[in-house]
């Protein structure tokens, strides 16, 4: 399969990066991890008919600006959305006019499912979680053609957060803060914080992506950032918009 970073900025986008979203391409579904104004491109990756898989881990806009722009799109295939109780509303809130085109308006076949916490089945199986954030927010644990794919962002550090990334190939979560810096807001990980969950829970490769905008304001920034990871974690790996990974 095929990881591509569309989008890896957190809470705005500037000129480094969209905010955050993330296409896999795995052999029976295009599944992508957050709807950020990253999203926008997966038109440049979609290009057969295998169904389409939106998870978002929670509402908040830098993980669903990007749904504006769907109206772009000629997908004809299914397009499911999942994302914790409240999505289906949250989305019908925001996604509508007078703000943007409703997604019964577009010539899409797209339909949002709310989830509970737990194991779910939807050809591939899943399980989700709530992580520590300020409004409910899941993380993933995929497990796509016999490798776990664990995507988890917006947190701070809790279980569920080192349970969701046990022995994952690929554990994809957030760098909001610096390395070291006084956390001012919300719940987010800083670097090393990552670096400790992906240790401890024995996961293969770790990718951050999700960097405050306001504090990681060049590439050379992130590069520090998985500097610092590195040394508590050595198979990591910051992101950038572009990025793609391979998977066999
Ligand atoms: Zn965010
Ligand atoms: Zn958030």
């Amino acid at each position: 399969m095929k990881i591509l970073f569309l989008g890896t900025n957190g809470w705005y986008a500037t000129e480094l990066g969209n905010t955050t979203s993330t296409l896999i391409c795995s052999d029976d579904f295009y599944i992508i991890l957050d709807a950020g104004d990253g999203i926008y491109k997966i038109d440049q990756y979609i290009i057969e008919k295998k169904p389409i898989i939106l998870f978002l881990s929670h509402i908040h806009l830098d993980h669903i600006i990007g749904l504006h722009s769907f109206a772009k799109f000629h997908f004809n295939q299914e397009i499911k959305i999942y994302g914790y109780k409240g999505t289906i509303d949250g989305l019908n809130f925001i996604i509508k006019h007078p703000y943007s085109s409703p997604f019964s308006e577009l010539p899409l076949n797209i339909k949002i499912h709310n989830l509970d916490e737990g194991k779910h089945n939807i050809g591939f199986p899943f399980t989700c979680k709530l992580l520590v954030h300020a409004d409910p927010c899941l993380g993933y644990r995929l497990e796509i053609e016999d490798k776990i794919v664990t995507y988890c962002t917006d947190t701070g550090l809790c279980p569920n957060l080192f349970e969701l990334a046990r022995d994952a190939d690929i554990f994809i979560t957030e760098c909001s803060y610096k390395p070291g810096q006084e956390e001012w807001g919300w719940p987010h990980l800083k670097p090393e914080e990552a670096a400790e969950v992906a240790s401890k829970s024995k996961v293969k490769r770790l990718i951050l992506t999700h960097f405050d905008a306001s504090v990681y304001k060049t590439i050379r920034d992130r590069k520090k950032a998985e500097e610092k990871a590195k040394k508590l974690f050595p198979e990591i790996k910051s992101a950038f918009d572009g990025l793609e990974l391979t998977i066999n």
